[in-house]
């Protein structure tokens, strides 16, 4: 019924393109909102609203921090916090120095103003609202920096634990110091904005339209910064930290950037709110606060903008409407029942264990929130579904540009040794990879082949030498590693599994993108352009595996076919356009048919000048690709050469390759001796 509803609504409007009915639904709720103030005549719900929107602006800014970098925050009212202390103290009459000639500039401006309170000469800061607004967010960002550069390193729960004693340390700061807060009692007296000689005074409808354009700008920035370089560098923090910094994104810095940014929308609505209240005082930013912003996140779905929005105003209704309203009710009911226990009851009260209830609701039922972060997922034709096996190599592959490895050897590995505690998993390997060609790691599990990639690439550390193109690796960050040209895939896959396939091959792009967090917001015709040749670049990669990822683009990867999930972790490594690439087993878990189309690609890589290093296992594979061979056991390099060669290596035989190889190769070469021996004969 409901949906045979929501179908006839929106018959009108199907030919629309979903940018064109967005557009269209935004305009109208701000026209909505817009003249709500003129169509009600009670105060009180023009104030509520304005309420709601300070709360829709904060869980704008935790979104960021939690929704989008994947950095649990539960100390988030502490920047909040910072913002209002802020303006309240450079607005109130609680500082005040003695007046000297030094602050005439100051009170040029506007600033500062002389006051005499009968004990001589004062100064009264008087900081204009409309400037405190961007400087508020800019020392709370300032805060964020401060905060996070020492902590962000902690992941999780214990990342949480820390951000929930900035939440206590900061109120407990403003308690405590007296002289500029004015202590438990709090700042009175802090300014109301004004335009002009227009005071807002206790009139809500000003707030509600300043608080408006502050979602307004908020939400604009949320989204601009979602769908860009730095959003999609947050997501891929979020979803495996491992494998963005294998992607190039430097993590500290992003993971700084996004509590900066969350602390700077959270100073933001800290002016506003103090100057709306006309009051600071520490309890306003407890941990309930806190606890309710990230209440809101949850509930409206983390990373989903319009989610949180939603969420904000929901609990706004749930405080201010829904409960006591239902406080009546139950009294009334108690009433009637006669029993003293419900007449009695407040359900505000009871507000904290309401959010308790919604938290563990959504994560019983609805994990992603009222409005999910995740798209749907377009439908596949028929015959996209049915991809056939694409033999012969890659589709389109004149679209991306060919490789020119000069001559020499790009990898050279030295005299490396890991240990994990006791266990030496790699012992002075040497290996040297020529520019240009493919050489194939071999040995049986557990012989150390993975923790060479971990070595090269900067996840595990190594003793030794590691020298690509004349740099030296070791002691280099993974993100470092990767904008020196060397990319590399996963055994175990390492997506980022709620992103789309054009995502994951987006942030590949990374390391060759310069937009920043001001250019994502504005976006200039530099930034739109770079955006352009990025998407462009992603779909002619993607389209080398033919209508195998291509119909798939903007599917979430978690939900792909295995071997689709190995082609788009090669597309994303093939999308930072490196030097080198390091394949740990692409072709394990492939049937028969994907392992040739996949070796057939591999090998077409190589001939577009592709420098590649694969750990493999398959040796038909092997021999295919190969021109160089180095077998592991146990951390040692027991044997090098051509395929041919290693696979007639006693050592590598008894480590490896067994008793049945052995018979294989024994029977083949004596078949060739006698093929041999005839042809000598005839
Ligand atoms: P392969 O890829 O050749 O199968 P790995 O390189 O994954 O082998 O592992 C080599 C050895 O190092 C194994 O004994 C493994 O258990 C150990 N190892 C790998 N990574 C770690 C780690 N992070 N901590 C401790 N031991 C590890
Ligand atoms: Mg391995």
């Amino acid at each position: 019924m409901a949906n045979a509803v929501i179908t006839m609504l929106n018959r009108p409007f199907e030919s629309w393109s979903q940018a064109k009915r967005q557009g269209w639904a935004t305009v109208l709720l701000a026209v909505v909102f817009a003249v709500y103030p003129f169509l009600t005549d009670d105060d009180s719900n023009i104030d509520t609203i304005a309420n709601a929107m300070s709360y829709a602006t904060l869980a704008l800014g935790l979104n960021i921090v939690v929704g989008f970098a994947g950095l649990l925050d539960l100390g988030y009212a502490a920047f909040f916090a910072i913002g209002a202390y802020y303006y309240g103290i450079f607005t109130a009459y609680q500082v005040m120095p003695h007046w000297s000639s030094g602050w005439e500039p100051l009170a040029f401006l506007g600033l500062v103003e002389k006051v005499n309170q009968g004990s001589g000469d004062l100064v009264h800061f008087t900081l204009s609202f409309w400037l405190a607004l961007p400087t508020g967010a800019l020392v709370a960002g300032f805060f964020g920096l401060m905060f996070g550069a020492p902590t962000l390193r902690l992941r999780g729960d214990y990342l949480a634990i820390v951000t929930l004693g900035f939440g206590e340390i900061v109120p407990i700061v403003a308690r405590n110091a007296d002289s500029i807060t004015n202590g438990a009692a709090g700042l009175n007296g802090v300014a109301g904005p004004k335009i002009g000689s227009y005071h807002f005074g206790v009139d809500a409808t000003p707030y509600y339209y300043v608080g408006m354009g502050l979602v307004a700008i908020l939400i604009f920035s949320s989204i601009r910064l979602r769908d860009s370089r730095i959003g999609r560098a947050w997501m891929a923090i979020r979803e495996d930290e491992t494998a963005a910094s294998a992607m190039g994104i430097n993590l500290r810095n992003f993971k700084l950037l996004a509590f900066a940014i969350g602390a700077s929308f959270s100073g933001f609505t800290g002016v506003f709110f103090v100057s709306k209240l006309q009051v600071a005082t520490p309890e306003m930013f407890n941990f309930s606060v806190s606890s309710m912003l990230i209440v809101m996140v949850v509930l409206g779905g983390m990373g989903s903008v319009w989610g949180v929005v939603v969420g904000a105003a929901l609990l706004q209704l749930l405080q201010t409407w829904i409960l006591p309203r239902s406080t009546d009710l139950v009294r009334y009911i108690g009433e009637s029942v006669g029993s003293d226990w419900l007449m009695s009851a407040d359900l505000v009260q009871w507000t904290q264990m309401f959010f308790g209830l919604i938290i563990v609701v959504m994560m019983l039922f609805r994990r992603d929130g009222l409005i999910p972060a995740t798209r749907a997922q377009p439908k596949l034709e028929l015959e996209e579904q049915h991809a056939d096996v694409k033999r012969g190599g890659f589709v389109n592959v004149d679209r991306i540009p060919r490789w020119n490895p000069q001559p020499g050897n790009a990898l050279e590995i030295k005299d490396v040794t890991v240990r994990f505690g006791g266990l030496v998993a790699l012992n002075k390997v040497n290996l040297t990879v020529p520019a240009g060609g493919v050489v194939a790691v071999i040995g049986p599990n557990g012989s150390g082949k993975s923790t060479l990639f971990n070595a090269i690439t900067g996840l595990v550390t190594a003793e030794g030498s590691i020298k690509f193109e004349g740099h030296e690796l070791i002691g280099l960050r993974p993100d470092e590693v990767l904008a020196k040209g060397v990319a590399r895939t996963f055994q175990n896959i390492r997506l980022f599994p709620k992103l789309t396939v054009l995502e994951n091959v987006l942030i590949g792009e990374h390391c060759r993108l310069k937009t920043g967090p001001a250019g994502a917001v504005l976006r200039p015709p530099s930034v739109r352009a770079e955006e352009k040749g990025a998407l462009r670049t992603a779909l002619d990669i993607i389209g080398l595996f033919g209508n195998r990822l291509t119909p798939r683009a903007n599917h979430t990867v978690s939900g792909l076919s295995y071997a689709n999930r190995r082609r788009v972790e090669i597309s994303r490594a093939l999308a930072s356009r490196p030097h080198i690439l390091l394949l740990d087993e692409p072709t394990a878990g492939m049937n028969p048919n994907e392992t040739l189309e996949l070796a057939e690609q591999i090998g077409e890589l190589n001939d577009m000048g592709l420098t590649i290093l694969i750990i493999e296992h398959k040796l038909d594979v092997v021999t295919r690709l190969a021109n160089r061979v180095t077998v592991l056991d146990h951390g040692d390099v027991i044997a090098e050469g051509t395929a041919n060669e290693v696979q007639r290596n006693e050592e590598v035989l008894t480590a490896y390759l067994g008793r049945a190889h052995r018979a294989k190769i024994e029977a083949q070469d004596a078949a060739e001796a006698v093929a041999a021996g005839g042809n000598a004969n005839g």
